[in-house]
């Protein structure tokens, strides 16, 4: 018999450029020796989850494990067995959990790879704010591309679209806005995400779920959020449990022949 299990949801101190949670729910079976844990995953990409078990009379068959990685798209997936230490005594147990996209055990991504630029063909930007700059990436690998308004944003990589947030109006030039930032966000084969960011209102060309190819328009450009104006912010990013990992990543520039790590001020041309 499945019993619909109440867990705590420690919330999380959620980056802005981020995610909104993942949608992972548990559940727990009896079994001979004690009860066991499953996972639901409905989302495109892995779910990590890191799990804090209090046991009365219990032991983990997974030791001290903390942290777990659901696949994308799986159902009972396990995440324990809580067996009882003794038969004769009274047992109890609790969990709380921490949960976020991606598989944040992840060492190794694919740092080579050779991304487009997200706008469209025959068109340039200028890159006005690069890795570590001063208006709002201090601590972020993230690249600001000039954009009017409404211009098209094109997927910079292959993937599946797992995040979209594009109900917010608002925008300021500091931090008090970056609750109001829309977004796409793209899982990669590799385990990386981009974060496609200020996007319009109701902006998105896409939906949780869908397949995006290199070259898609996915969204059009606008200025929500944590911004003094229209552009897009593109941030290429190994998950973690409660914040990012931000990753540099290379572009192909003119007519795609040429790589580029590229720089705040410089302009760049795509033509292909
Ligand atoms: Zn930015």
């Amino acid at each position: 018999m499945k019993e619909k299990f109440l867990a705590i949801i420690a919330f999380l101190l959620i980056h802005c450029f981020s995610f909104s949670q993942p949608k992972i729910d548990f559940i727990s079976q009896k079994t001979e020796k004690g009860v066991g844990i499953f996972a639901n995953n409905p989302e495109y990409c892995p779910v990590s989850v890191k799990m804090t078990f209090k046991l009365t009379n219990m032991i983990a068959t997974t030791g001290n494990q903390e942290i777990f990685v659901v696949p994308a798209k799986t159902n009972n997936y396990l995440i324990a067995e809580l067996q009882k230490a003794s038969d004769n005594s009274i047992y109890k147990y609790s969990y709380k959990f921490q949960s976020n996209f991606g598989d944040i055990t992840l060492q190794e991504y694919d740092t080579a790879y050779e991304y487009d630029l997200p706008f469209e063909k025959g068109s340039s930007c200028k890159l006005w704010q690069g890795y570590f700059g001063s208006f709002s990436h201090q601590t972020e690998r993230a690249l600001d591309f000039s954009m009017p308004d409404g211009s098209n944003i094109v997927a910079a990589r292959d993937g599946v679209v797992v995040s979209v947030v594009q109900s917010n109006t608002q925008s300021c030039p500091n931090k008090s806005c970056l609750k109001y930032n829309n977004f796409v966000n793209v899982y990669h084969s590799d385990g990386t995400f981009v974060s496609y960011c200020h996007i319009q209102f109701q902006g998105s060309k896409v939906k949780v779920g869908d397949k995006v190819k290199q070259g898609d328009v996915i969204a059009l450009s606008g200025h929500s959020g944590f911004t003094s104006g229209s552009h897009l912010h593109f941030a290429c990013f190994l998950p973690g449990l409660t914040e990012r990992r931000t990753v540099e990543t290379y572009f192909k520039i003119d007519d795609g022949s040429e790589v580029s790590n590229l720089q705040e001020g410089e302009t760049y041309f795509k033509n292909y």
